[in-house]
């Protein structure tokens, strides 16, 4: 399962086990790893989208050192059971070029799905063939306009041209390649700024895509990104269990390991892997007690999930 809070299924899941007393049994076991490892490979970007709270990124700009990157795939490739790897966090992944290198080493250790997601505007034709050639399974492409005065006001800093052609020669040389993989999510969120243009987005991704591979469109919905932003109501008592630290765990560049990705300036901390194995961090007494905190809907001394919209409603 690719473990992403903006996928439609995926919130459906969630909503699913959101409720404490169904899923009390559930919520006292966890699996000896994480389902998704999250791993930022930069939390830099080239872009200012509007609905992204990067104004109020603290945490200084880096890319992760690469024997890091190392020790925690190969730590998570010797169980049977590996975690599908994310390849990103709060930056653009692309602006590290290492990344190829970092998808080829998942690869070979053994990583079954690898997973990104980018702007698309780095994703030249070099790029784009290294990336195909490592052996990416999946990438999503955040496609926020459908226009370029849609696409410029949502996605500030970018040039629609240059990330629809992009994609475009991507797909073709994918098939010049003869290769199946990354599979694309064509993903749009439909907001004041672009005119919430669903029906346009869906002509111009499907023109884009290759349905046949897989491909495929994704609407999704704005959320607060903790606090990000305001454009879900976070009032009255936390009502659900969020169940992310029962199935995934992200790692930010510097190595910290922290509840979730909505975590964008890291203070809320359980480890760090310069010094830790991802089992010790996953299985050690602050995952657990914030499970046995998180299943009783008790958030105390955690600010980022106390605004978090997703656990404000079922
Ligand atoms: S901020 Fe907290 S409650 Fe929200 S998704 Fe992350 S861990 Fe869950």
């Amino acid at each position: 399962m690719i473990f992403n809070a903006r996928d439609r299924i995926t919130r459906g899941l969630l909503s699913l086990a959101r409720s404490p007393l169904p899923f009390h049994l559930y919520y006292r076991r966890h699996f000896p790893l994480p389902a998704v490892l999250l791993i930022e490979n930069t939390n830099a970007c080239n872009a200012h989208c509007v609905m992204c709270p990067r104004e109020k990124l603290t945490r200084k700009p880096g890319i992760m050192a690469f024997e890091l990157f190392e020790k925690i795939i190969r730590e998570v490739s010797e169980v049977k059971r590996k975690p599908v790897v994310h390849l990103h966090g709060f930056g653009e992944p692309l602006l590290d070029e290492s990344l190829p290198d970092r998808i080829r080493l998942a690869k070979d250790f053994g990583i079954n799905h690898t997973y990104l997601v980018t702007n698309a505007s780095l994703l030249f034709p070099e790029t784009a063939k290294k990336i195909i050639d490592a052996g990416l399974d999946e990438m999503k492409i955040s496609f926020y306009g459908t226009d370029d005065d849609s696409y410029c006001r949502t996605m500030e800093g970018l040039d629609f041209k240059v990330a629809l052609n992009n994609i475009i020669e991507f797909v073709k040389i994918r098939k010049e390649m003869k290769k199946k993989t990354p599979k694309l999510i064509l993903q749009y969120l439909p907001q004041e700024t672009n005119g919430a243009a669903i029906k346009d987005f869906k002509i111009l991704g499907r023109a884009v895509l290759d349905k046949k591979v897989g491909d495929r469109l994704n609407v999704s919905a704005l959320d607060n990104f903790g606090d990000g932003r305001a454009y879900n109501p976070v009032k009255g008592n936390i009502a659900s269990v969020c169940f992310y630290p029962w199935s995934a765990m992200s790692v930010l560049w510097d190595g910290r390991a922290v509840t979730c990705c909505v975590d964008y300036n890291g203070v809320q901390e359980v480890g760090n892997l310069n010094s830790q194995t991802v089992a010790e961090i996953w299985n050690g007494p602050v995952m657990t007690g914030i499970r046995k905190n998180f299943g009783r809907l008790d958030y105390s001394g955690f600010p980022v999930c106390q605004c978090c919209d997703w656990v404000h409603r079922r």
